[in-house]
């Protein structure tokens, strides 16, 4: 006879089976579905997540973690059978509080909400998303009554995100960003002008971009046998075991920048993906540890690695062969700074490594007043301009390059944001560390050699999964906390350099 344990896996393994098979419908969605197919479609996830749902919040499933709990109690901490158990127990001590119900209706209306906002973006009108984001953030708010909060409702967000991490500390972790920040922008801003980015106002062949790209994550490491790239609105990754993970890019003619970017940002994710211990297919382990955590991988290979000039010394002469008329004059040094020129920028995902915070920070600010009936969702175009009139002393001028760049809120994603600064921050810590064990990583990387850099995150990070909380794998990997002095000793050595400051 099977073991209790046994059992719980086996029930648990049919439940992420309905959830796996939703992510592909979503990615199909936003790849290759006709938008006439959404209402269809909306259908079909919300049976697909009800009766997840309903399967989840049993009491089956609270009699078999407690049965199984004792038959493993000589089990280690660390034991996929008792990490199991502990991650899917409070995963299940959440969601019992959700009323299936409502999560039938949240699932439609973000389903929905993702093709009126991308129809919404197209024409840059927001009237057209405004009343299913009112019914989004309506059914999110009921959503995190129901979840409870001690002190402030975006924890009670949060947590699904970022498991442990409270909104005061994510405050105050942003305002000793501010402060390390707004005074590099400041001084940055008086010399716009020393960086000359003019080799991207050429056109760029987009299947060449295309294929530049591909070569550049397969010698990162993400493993094309184990995974596809397609094109979408809003980049994306998702993953259906750890032998097939999907990534997205989205590729413009007139901005080099936002494909390359784009996926090597989207193979960070991947690759964590594709890292994870095989043992936790099928398991509510095959996940990251948070998404600040994932944020940490992606920024990583986009920022640290792909903005890093050892990086461009390999990379620049592949890239000239297959642009040779655009970049045939540039030397490395000035393609190196033109990356990573500073300036604000209405779109987040273009922005650089100093200004993105700064939209996060807005981005952040905003959701706690919607949260908190502070604001109407009639009146978020006019502060989402006001906050970047304040924030990067630019004004957008429509609603596209507004309040209505992002894909999340359609996906019902609130209280999600501040896990990309997070990930900044969280990036730096963990290269700092992989550097510290391997000193070599940087002059390997002059050389297209990834595998030293990616082995050390695959064996520090990748192959634990969503085994830990974003708090324990920091302290395991690296002995501190999440803090903000690493990231901002990074930037500040890395921009003085480029700027002269
Ligand atoms: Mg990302």
């Amino acid at each position: 006879m099977n073991s209790k344990f046994e059992e719980l896996k086996d029930y648990l393994a049919e439940i992420h089976d309905l959830y796996t098979v939703a992510s592909v419908l979503s990615w199909d969605q936003q790849t290759y579905m006709p938008i006439a197919g959404v209402e269809s479609r909306a259908m079909q996830m919300a049976t697909l997540i009800k009766h997840a749902h309903e399967l989840f919040v049993s009491d089956k499933t609270g009699q078999l973690l407690d049965d199984a709990k004792a038959e493993i109690s000589d089990k280690d901490y660390d034991s996929l059978e008792v990490s199991l158990v502990r991650v899917t127990r409070r995963k299940y001590n959440r969601l019992i509080k959700i009323p299936t119900k409502l999560v039938v209706e949240l699932t439609k209306a973000t389903s929905l909400g993702d093709i009126v906002w991308r129809k919404a973006r197209e024409t840059s009108d927001f009237s057209i998303f405004q009343p299913h984001l009112e019914k989004i953030l309506d059914l999110t708010i009921q959503k995190a009554e129901a979840l409870g909060y001690e002190d402030r409702i975006y924890d009670a967000l949060l947590y699904e995100f970022e498991p442990e991490m409270k909104t005061s500390q994510v405050e105050k972790l942003f305002n000793e960003l501010k402060t390390g920040l707004i005074p590099i922008v400041k001084a940055i801003s008086n010399k716009l002008d020393i960086i000359d980015d003019s080799i991207f106002d050429q056109e760029f062949d987009e299947d060449k971009q295309w294929n530049f790209g591909i070569e550049v994550i397969k010698n990162l490491g993400f493993d094309f046998k184990r995974g596809r790239q397609d094109c979408s609105a809003h980049p994306f990754t998702t993953g259906f075991s750890t032998d097939d993970v999907r990534i997205t890019t989205h590729i413009y003619k007139d901005q080099f920048k936002s494909a390359l970017f784009s996926s090597i940002h989207e193979a960070g994710h991947a690759m964590y993906a594709q890292g994870l211990d095989k043992k936790f297919n099928r398991t509510i382990l095959r996940n990251g540890a948070s998404l600040g955590v994932h944020e940490s991988q992606s920024r990583l290979w986009e920022n640290i690695i792909g903005r890093n000039k050892n990086f461009w010394i390999f990379w620049l002469p592949h890239l000239k062969k297959f642009f040779p008329t655009q970049l045939e004059e540039v030397d490395v040094n000035t393609f190196y700074k033109a990356i990573n020129k500073v300036e604000p920028s209405l779109i987040r995902i273009e922005a650089d490594e100093i200004t993105y915070n700064l939209h996060i920070f807005l981005r952040f600010e905003i959701e706690n007043l919607m949260l908190e009936h502070k604001i109407k969702v009639r009146d978020l175009p006019e502060l989402w301009n006001s906050k970047m009139k304040e924030y990067l002393g630019i004004f957008p001028e429509n609603d596209a390059k507004g309040i209505l760049q992002d894909i999340h809120w359609s996906h019902g994603m609130i209280g999600y944001f501040p896990t990309y600064s997070l990930g900044n921050m969280l990036s730096v810590l963990f290269y700092n560390h992989a550097v510290k064990d391997i000193p070599a990583i940087p002059d390997e990387i002059k050389e297209g050699n990834f595998e030293p850099l990616l082995n050390w995150m695959r064996e520090k990070i990748h192959k634990e999964g969503a085994k830990y909380t974003p708090g324990e794998l920091v302290k395991r990997v690296t002995g501190e906390p999440i803090q903000t002095e690493p990231f901002l000793t990074y930037i500040k050595k890395k921009y003085s350099d480029i700027y002269d400051l």
